[in-house]
């Protein structure tokens, strides 16, 4: 289906994205995830046809779109901001699309009521845009953005402007309504939540390149990069240093450098730490016992999120911000505790 080689884009000299590929197949939502200003709108706006890479190629069931004008593109745009007319109804908002397309109006009136049924809003036809709570209002967008059967969708932050609970409500429901339709989508965010949960592919954006994709269980069990862990709160990332027996001394203790990279004595390295599932038993081969001073208990849902400093170098901090476990009985500040991790080496 849309398939993106190798693009670069540069604004005042700096360059942007450097290189990016990835494609989107049949009835699949790719999510790209990247802080603020990573230049996840610009590359919406450029396979939408608003904006040009200085190279690389957009094609589309194989065929190059560089002479494809954005209105005969047939991709469908839904922004944080919603976009709705407000001088229109949400017949009318709904309809534009359609309508542009000359499409007869008996059609109309029958897909606007289907895309009415689909973004659960039957009967709201006749009102104002301005009428409308923001859950809504982003329905009639998403409504108005699948009524002419675009061949792919792509979604600008959509929730943004949500409050948590709506967030996660729409969130399900875009995820039911993509896989009914089978459209291709591609969904922008910085929320790795959200990612997770929409998201059949994830592509994580961080200076110009994608340093990670997979499916998102993959990518959260070998987020591969220290950075990628710490974006996606996978677990601890630690600092050490690789010792003369090719181990890594950090604030928590001595582990095995376990790594598939060579590392040279006295380099830093980057460790990430994952409790094991009962932090209180040897879990999974190769799993350390650690401890830890209770800094901080903070109730967290259905359990307690510890703040903690380790205990090996006794002072001697390595790493900055201590770690954080999860328990379901709070211990008490000051206490000392064991808890048994899985220590990777991130680079
Ligand atoms: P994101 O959507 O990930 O937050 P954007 O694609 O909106 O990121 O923008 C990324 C960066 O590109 C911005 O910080 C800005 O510096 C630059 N940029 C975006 N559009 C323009 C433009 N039209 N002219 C110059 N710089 C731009
Ligand atoms: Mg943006």
């Amino acid at each position: 289906m849309l398939e993106i080689r190798n693009i670069f884009k540069t604004y005042d000299n700096k360059p942007l994205l450097r290189g990016i590929s990835f494609s989107v197949s049949k009835g699949e939502t790719v999510c790209l995830l990247g802080a603020s200003g990573s230049g996840k709108s610009t590359l919406l706006r450029m396979i939408a046809g608003l904006e040009f890479p200085e190279s690389g190629q957009f094609l589309f069931n194989k065929i190059d779109l560089a002479q494809t004008p954005p209105h005969a593109r047939d991709f469908g745009l839904v922004f944080q901001d919603y976009g709705l007319f407000p001088h229109l109804n949400i017949f009318d908002n709904v309809a534009f699309g359609l309508k542009m397309r000359n499409v007869p109006l008996a059609k109309i009136n029958a897909r606007v009521a289907e895309m009415m049924d689909l973004v659960n809003l039957q009967g709201f036809e006749k009102r104002k845009v301005t009428d409308l709570s923001g859950g809504e209002q982003q329905r009639v967008a998403l409504a108005r953005a699948l009524a002419p059967q675009p061949r792919l969708l792509m979604f600008d932050e959509p929730l943004g402007a949500l409050d948590k609970s709506l967030k996660e409500d729409l969130l399900q429901e875009l995820r039911s309504i993509l896989h009914k339709t089978k459209i291709p989508a591609i969904y922008v965010t910085h929320d790795q939540d959200e990612a997770f949960t929409i998201a059949d592919h994830i592509l994580l954006l961080h200076d110009g390149e994608i340093i990670r994709d997979g499916a998102p269980d993959e990518v959260w069990q070998n987020p591969n990069s220290a950075y990628a862990a710490r974006i996606l709160g996978v677990g601890n990332v630690i600092e050490g240093v690789v010792n003369s027996a090719n181990k890594v001394k950090t604030e928590y203790g001595t582990f095995p450098l376990n790594c598939k990279h060579k590392h040279s004595k006295s380099e830093k390295v980057s460790l990430l730490l994952q409790q094991s599932p009962s932090p209180f038993r040897r879990g999974a081969r190769g799993e350390v016992e650690i401890k830890l001073k209770v800094e901080d208990v903070l109730f967290k849902r259905d359990q307690f999120q510890v703040k903690s400093r380790g205990d090996a170098l006794s002072g001697e901090a390595l790493s900055k911000g201590g770690l954080v476990i999860h328990l379901k009985d709070a211990p008490k500040v000051g206490q000392m505790i064991r808890v048994w991790v899985k220590v990777e080496c991130l680079a």
